[in-house]
């Protein structure tokens, strides 16, 4: 016994000195890279700008992201996620590539083991070329989990609480909910409606009613600064947010002023839906998930859980408790961390190959409880 604990500590000691293991969370928006021991070493939003001629890349992340709209007549701007899956295989691979670069990872003669997150309805064949896309950047070996999954443990629920709790990720392109306890997931399922719609919802607003074209970015800073999810009753005056945009029908630039009222109501809708999907997920559980519900409560992560009043707004909605992760766009790829610290954690919680051959309709029949 004792033996065999020796020679596991040292086959374990030695793996860590031939083996660098990073987690990635390659998300619509966003993509985080972890390094073990040095937490989030990378940040950037997932755009790649290449040489429309060469092919060449010009910029990945944020200068890309920046040139969106703006682009030299040579360049274009992609962004090759869609909805959490990649969209474009190429365009993915090259942005990974130079993310990893820029992260300094695969520079030191080391076995590359790559840990990532992959939306809980994705398809065996986007689960396949995830897999494809972390092998062709160098990874030795790929580990791929639920992102839910890996936000539930980047929160800190599970391990923590007793029984089952409920994590929502709100990210750029889909609302993932997820059940989960210390044993694994009870209840997953996705919806394509987040922040990118939010933003899609301010952009049709200030074009139906203020008759203004705005850009993206411009779009996703209204939202930013005006949006919420509820109206604040103490607000007395309406807030004003001066932007740039070109009017419509003649096309002049001018700049006017956008009322929060207007970007609330328009938010309605998107937010209703996510909050339709969550109540539909709580009525399926059985009655003792549903009574650890009761006092877990739910968790929100991602990007869009900062849209102001959203936690109010899920609460009122649905009676449950709920509260916002510390770290929420941090959140997967802080549990994907945990999972590369612990070899047991991450054989317990990874997609097993069998489940990466379910198809999407399995994977659907599979979210009901
Ligand atoms: P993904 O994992 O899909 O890449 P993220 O979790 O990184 O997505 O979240 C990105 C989304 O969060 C974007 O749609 C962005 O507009 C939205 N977001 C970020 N900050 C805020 C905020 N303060 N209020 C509302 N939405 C926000
Ligand atoms: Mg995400």
């Amino acid at each position: 016994m004792l033996r065999h604990k020796l020679l596991s500590f040292i086959n374990r000691q030695l793996q860590r000195l031939i083996v660098e293991h990073v987690g990635i969370d390659l998300g619509t928006v966003n993509t985080l890279i972890y390094k073990e021991k040095h937490g989030v070493i990378l940040n950037e939003p997932s755009a790649i700008a290449i040489n429309k001629l060469s092919g060449e890349v010009i910029a990945v992340g944020r200068p890309a992201l920046e040139m969106l709209g703006r682009e030299p007549i040579d360049t274009v701007v992609y962004r090759p996620m869609k909805d959490g899956s990649i969209a474009d295989y190429d365009l993915a691979e090259k942005m990974l590539k130079a993310f990893l670069k820029l992260a300094g990872i695969g520079r030191r003669c080391k076995f590359l083991h790559v840990v990532t997150g992959t939306p809980s309805l994705s398809t065996s064949v986007e689960r396949r070329a995830l897999k494809a896309a972390a092998k062709s950047i160098g990874a030795r070996w790929v580990s791929l989990v639920e992102e839910g999954l890996a936000a539930a443990l980047g929160a800190g629920i599970i391990n923590n609480a007793t029984g089952a709790t409920m994590v929502v990720d709100i990210g750029g392109g889909t609302s993932d909910i997820t059940i989960a306890s210390n044993s694994g997931i009870i209840y997953s399922s996705s919806i394509p409606m987040a922040g990118n719609a939010m933003t899609q919802a301010v952009l049709e607003v200030i074009q139906r009613k203020y008759k203004m074209l705005i850009g993206e970015q411009a779009a996703e800073a209204v939202k930013i600064k005006l949006g919420a999810a509820l109206l604040d009753p103490l607000q007395e005056n309406d807030e004003l947010m001066p932007v740039i945009g070109k009017a419509q029908p003649d096309f002049r630039v001018r700049e006017f002023f956008v009322s929060a009222s207007d970007i609330i109501q328009a938010l309605e809708k998107p937010v209703n839906t996510i909050v339709e999907a969550v109540r539909q997920a709580v009525e399926q559980t059985t009655p003792n998930v549903a009574a650890d519900l009761y006092r877990n409560g739910i968790t929100l992560t991602g990007g869009g859980s900062l849209l102001r009043g959203i936690d109010k707004k899920f609460n009122e909605e649905l009676q449950l408790p709920v509260t916002i992760a510390q770290r929420p766009l941090e959140a997967v790829v802080l549990g994907i961390g945990k999972l590369l610290a612990s070899p047991l954690l991450l054989e317990r919680y990874q997609i097993k190959e069998h489940s990466i051959e379910w198809d999407n309709e399995k994977a659907s029949s599979y979210s009901t409880i």
